[in-house]
Formats: structure tokens, sequence, C-alpha cells
């Protein structure tokens, strides 16, 4: 029978196993070095911060893998031999397979900082760091002062989490404005508020230059490049991005650029071998998207795609239109379409910011065709299947802003805001949209 080995037991691999054996009788294995069964990356920062328990991440109980013939494996991939079609785990076992996805996720990134590896440094990325964390800082007692380096979605998880223990922390940011690569200037701003108030040391255009040692190997303090002050700490925390987990094929035949290169069927340069999730990069990016993707729905997407062509119906990778969110602290964040940290030549944008600076929308449109491009919403939770189809439909921001009710979660408690919301913008731009009002046969029928 046909093996299919999985490297990597992650939302990508996972995916693809379960739709595999939805759609066939194949031999399965999931192959991982982290931990035995499937947990959910995400839910990471709630096992610390003591809403939810690990056990809790775990979606699928353990008789699951046994009932669906799913066999895990737990190991260290540290050859792929594409001719002889077999991965070599650390040890020198090797295991033999028909086909292969390469599905290994992310690593977080070290930029070789003296005392990057010293006791108390972690990245926030593998159960393992999870235990690090709780290991150096349990509370504000054994870590005096924490210091996370690099100001993106995972750093504030991290900044959120310690401080969740009461356990001070300076947050090293290399940009201007918090993730303002990403972020236009004002919600950008908004997010920098929101830190300092939430008494998080936030010091923005500095980089790490060390990180010193005490006597036993521990962190003591860090030192900030710019400036040279030395600040002590117990922990740091590195999260300065991610890269996709690839080293292990460095020796390999298989293709690599920042990942492992992917066509649109997912399939890579060596016969029989696939690669999805964190670690693949296509050759072309799609769209207006980036060629590596480190989110996790696009992850499930890539693993229900590559399992429809593994079972003979091949389909190409279409992850539709771009969508995201987190939460910095306590402000939610959406994003559907594309709103760039830069306005482009041919867009237009409107912003509105609710007084208390912890809620606002941006919406940018094609100054021509007045074509929606895309939003961002802070505070506020919009309706994806709404942008989605808004997007599908390419509609007009005007189209937009008279559905604004439909769009919303919840029409009570943001009615008065979507008032002041199409006002403004009639205001600026010297147009007459009228607010309609909501409507569910809209909403379902997608009329
Ligand atoms: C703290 C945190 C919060 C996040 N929050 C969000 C969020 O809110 N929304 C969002 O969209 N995304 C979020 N992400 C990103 C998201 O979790 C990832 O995009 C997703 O988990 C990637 O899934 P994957 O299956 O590709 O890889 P992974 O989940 O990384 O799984 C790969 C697995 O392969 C194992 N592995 C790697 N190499 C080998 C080897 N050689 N041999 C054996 N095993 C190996 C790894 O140890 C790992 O277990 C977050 C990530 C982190 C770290």
């Amino acid at each position: 029978m046909e093996h299919i080995v999985i490297i990597g037991n992650g939302i990508s691999g996972v995916t693809a196993a379960r739709h595999i054996r939805k759609n066939s009788d194949k031999e399965i294995t999931i192959v991982s070095s982290e931990t035995d069964e499937f947990f959910s990356r995400t839910a990471l920062m709630y096992v610390y911060m003591g809403h939810l328990k690990f056990e809790h991440t775990q979606p699928y109980e353990s008789w699951f893998w046994k009932k669906n013939r799913i066999n895990l494996k737990k190991g260290y991939v540290s050859k792929v031999h594409s001719n002889s079609n077999e991965i070599e785990f650390t040890d020198g076992e090797k295991l033999s397979y028909d086909t292969l996805i390469i599905a290994t996720g992310s690593k977080p990134n070290k930029f070789g900082w003296p005392g990057q590896d010293l006791n108390g440094v972690m990245g926030m990325y593998h159960k393992q760091d999870l235990e690090a964390l709780e290991k150096y800082a349990p509370d504000n007692k054994t870590c005096k002062r924490a210091v996370v380096v690099g100001g993106g979605l995972i750093g504030i998880e991290l900044v959120e989490m310690l401080h969740s223990r009461n356990i001070p922390v300076t947050f090293l940011v290399r940009e201007q404005s918090f993730w303002n690569g990403v972020l236009p200037k004002a919600e950008s701003e908004m997010i920098n508020k929101e830190i300092i108030k939430n008494h998080i040391d936030l010091r923005l255009g500095v980089n790490l230059k060390e990180i010193k040692s005490d006597a036993l190997g521990n962190v003591q303090s860090i030192v900030i490049a710019e400036t040279g002050e030395e600040i002590e700490c117990n922990v740091v925390g590195l999260t300065a991005g991610v890269s996709p987990n690839v080293d292990f094929l460095k020796d390999s035949e298989l293709e690599i650029g920042r990942g492992v290169k992917v066509n649109r069927f997912l399939e890579t340069n060596q016969p029989n071998i696939y690669a999805i999730g964190d670690c693949a990069e296509q050759h072309e990016a799609i769209g207006s998207r980036r060629s590596i993707e480190a989110v996790w729905y696009t992850g499930r997407m890539m693993g229900e795609t590559v399992a429809q062509t593994i079972c003979g119906n091949k389909i190409e990778y279409k992850p539709g239109h771009w969508f995201n969110s987190a939460k910095f602290i306590d402000i939610e964040y959406q994003t559907y379409g594309w709103v760039w940290a830069q306005t482009k030549e041919n867009e237009a944008r409107f912003y509105w910011e609710h007084k208390d600076g912890t809620k606002c929308i941006h919406l940018n449109y094609d100054k021509s065709t007045r074509e929606f491009i895309g939003i961002n919403n802070f505070g506020i939770r919009m309706r994806h299947d709404f942008f989605d189809r808004v997007l599908t439909e390419k509609r007009s921001v005007d189209y937009v802003l008279e559905h604004l009710a439909d769009a919303n979660f919840d029409p009570e408690f943001y009615k008065l805001y979507e008032s002041e919301i199409v006002a403004k913008f009639n205001q600026e731009n010297n147009t007459n949209i009228q607010l309609k009002k909501k409507s569910w046969a809209r909403i379902f029928s997608r009329a």
C-alpha cells in the first residue's frame, strides 16, 4: 500500500493527514520531534496565562489517531534521501516513503547576538519555549525583568504573557513605531499607546547588541546597541520574526530558497515530495501575497489542497483574499484585503478613530474607480464573509459604507459609530452616502 510520510505535526501536516484519510486508504505516518500529538500553536500563550491547560490545546484525543489509522512517530529528521525515497532520523534510523510531505513550519530568527544561547534566552514558538518560560519566568520573584526583542505579532504576545504574571517587561523594537512595516502610521501609533498604557517599557528604534551572562551562564542583562544602555533582566525573549524550518534539507536534492520551493500544486522539484505550511515558498507569489505566509489558515488550506492532489484530484492552491487577525494586548485587530503601511499611487484612504483611542477603521480604495481594496479594523469586529464577498464582487467603497451595518457583528453596540463613520467620510469626500439598515437576508443569502 502507498505510504505517505508527513514531516511535521502542526496544522498543515495534520490537516493533510486528515484529508488524505477522508479520501483514501493509504498508509499515513506523521513524524515530529516537538510533541507526540498535534496541539494548537496559536493557543500556547493562553496556557502560560492560565486560561487553558496544555491538553486543552489538543483538539484530537489519543484514540483519534489509532481509529483513523494515522501512525505517529516521534523523532527528528536529519536528512531526506529523495533518490532512495527515505528519510533519516538523527539516530540513523530510516523510514521509506512513496510520497513525502514536508510540513516543518518555522523557527524563531536568531541573528548571532552574543549570549543568544544563555539560560533564560528563548524564542516563543515551540512547546519547549513555553516550558523554558515556565522555568525562567514563573513569577516576578524569579524573573525580576524580562526583555522582549522584536516587535511583531509574536513579540507582543510574549509581552502580554509576561505582563499577565506582573513581570516587568522592556520591549525592544527596531522600528520607529510598533509593526510599522505592516501597519499604517495611525494604527501603529495606537498600538504604541496601548503598550505604554499597560506599563510596558517600550523602546522604539533600538537594537539588541548583546546579552550578558552571570558566572553560571544565566542571563544577567542586555545591552542596547544604539545607546550602550545596560538593562538588568533574567529572561530574554527573541521574537525578531520567524523563518522556514528547513536547515535539515540543505544537503538534499530539494530546491531551497528561504523555504522549500513549490509550484501552485505545492510540488517541489523532486518527484512525490510536496511542501506545505510555513516552510513552503511559492516560486512566484500569488497576487499581492507574500511567497511565504506564516499564518494558521493558509497552512490548513495547503494541507487540504495537497491531500486532494495526492488522492488523485489534482488542484491548485488558491488562498483567496488576504485576511488576518490578531490581538494587541486588549485591542483586537482584523484586516481584510490590503491596507499597506504606505499608500500606493492609485489608492485613497479613509481613517476614522474613536475618541477613546482604542477603536478605528482604515479603508483603502482605488481613487479613480472607487473599488474597495481593503480595511483594517481595530477594536471593532467585522464579518469575514461580508468582506470576502465585497472583494470578490469588486464592490466600491461607497457600497461598503452603505452596508456597514451588514459588515458589523454587533449592531446595537456599534450603531452609533457607523453613522459617525459615514458622516465623516461624506464630509471629507463631499459625498452623500446613506447608511442602509442591517439586512439579515443580505447577510445569509449573500445577495
Ligand atoms: C506564539 C504564536 C502565536 C501565533 N498566533 C497566530 C495567530 O493568531 N494567527 C495565525 O494565523 N497564525 C499565528 N501563528 C502562526 C501559526 O501558528 C503558524 O503559521 C502555524 O502553526 C504553522 O503551521 P505548520 O503546520 O506549517 O508548522 P508548525 O506548527 O511549526 O509545525 C511543524 C512541526 O514540525 C516539527 N519539525 C520541524 N522540523 C522537523 C524535523 N526535521 N523533524 C521532525 N519534526 C520537525 C516542528 O517541531 C513542529 O512541531 C502563531 C505562531 C506562534 C508561534
